[in-house]
């Protein structure tokens, strides 16, 4: 459905996106995820046609966004950064000008009451977008990006500047339009593209650092099977016992988190199975075991493991990071 291939943009010496490739197949909600100046506005405004790219091709729907711009440009709905609101227009008079901007041939008046209907600004119809809560706006650009129903959506951080309760509900409604359309969510906030997506890229100076599901990403730094123990007793004593013990490769403490109570961090050894000989080494000299759990990476360390590893890289570049 969104074919992206050897994409590069550069901003006079300042390399922006840097020969990234991805697809996007029919029906799939893929999370773009980055942090601020990873280049995922960027990437957006030249999928969308609205920034040239310095090389490489973008393919939506089977049209070059460059040889065919406008059949690319009416297969997508996108909903940039800043939306393109008339603050002056009344909800009615934008969405009207939307319809004719992008020459719709769907019934007008069923259509853009559906469209309406959708992102629940029925009520609001009439009213100056000026006078609209940021959230009803967001609402808006997202009506706006509906119009002439494109079966690609590309949504550039649409959840920002939102209060948690209209996160919830942009969320969802992503969830629902995912079901009938092809979606691309850029994000800075991991557990949101977790929640809603069912792919994730994620972007970091340029470049892409991952590619694969959420459930993927996270079972792949899952695999050195790290345990925490929590374990009460004195820090250094309890340090030296847990060195000692068969199967362990390597032990970082990690604090104290009740009084008297510290955890660590215990690396096995290979295949190594410690969790017997730590309950009898523990209980041997009398320190009681109060909890053991496997250290599964959430996505959020993930990427920050993987954005960490890249910046030597980076910096070397001259990647403009903030
Ligand atoms: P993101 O959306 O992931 O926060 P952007 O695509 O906006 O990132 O920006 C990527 C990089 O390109 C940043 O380093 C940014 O400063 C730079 N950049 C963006 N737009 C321009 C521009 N018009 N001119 C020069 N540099 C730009
Ligand atoms: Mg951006």
């Amino acid at each position: 459905m969104i074919e992206v291939q050897n994409l590069t943009k550069r901003y006079g010496s300042h390399c922006a996106v840097n020969d990234i490739s991805f697809r996007v197949e029919e029906g799939e909600i893929l999370g773009f995820l980055g942090p601020n100046g990873a280049g995922k506005s960027t990437t957006m405004n030249i999928l969308t046609g609205y920034l040239s790219a310095s090389s490489g091709s973008v393919r939506i729907n089977g049209y070059d966004v460059l040889e065919d711009p406008n059949e690319a440009k009416a297969s997508i709905g996108y909903l940039p950064e800043q939306p393109p609101l008339y603050l002056d227009m009344t909800v009615r008079e934008y969405l009207d000008f939307v319809y004719d901007l992008k020459k719709c041939t769907l019934n007008r008046k069923k259509h853009i009451a559906e469209v309406c209907r959708l992102m629940h600004i029925e009520h609001v119809y009439g009213r100056l977008i000026k006078n609209l809560s940021k959230g009803y706006r967001q609402r808006v650009g997202f009506a706006q990006a509906l119009i002439g129903n494109p079966p690609v959506l590309i949504l550039d951080e649409p959840t920002v500047g939102l209060d948690p309760k209209q996160i919830i509900e942009i969320r969802t409604l992503i969830k629902n339009l995912g079901k009938h359309h092809t979606v691309i969510l850029s994000s800075h906030i991991l557990p949101e593209v977790e929640a809603v997506c069912d792919r994730i890229v994620i972007i970091n100076g340029g470049e892409i650092v991952a590619d694969n599901t959420a459930e993927n990403l996270s079972a792949q730094f899952s695999s050195d099977r790290r345990l925490l123990a929590r374990i009460a007793g004195d820090e250094q004593r309890v340090y030296g016992i847990l060195k000692h013990i068969p199967g362990i490769a390597d032990v970082t403490t990690c604090g104290e988190r009740e009084p008297g109570v510290f955890e660590y961090a215990l690396e096995p050894d290979e295949g190594a199975d410690f969790r017997r000989a730590l309950f009898t080494a523990l209980a041997k000299d009398g320190f009681p075991l109060l909890g053991l759990k496997s250290m599964e990476m959430t996505l959020e360390e993930v990427f920050i493991s993987l954005t960490r590893e890249q910046l030597p890289e980076t910096s070397r570049k001259g990647g403009n990071r903030k």
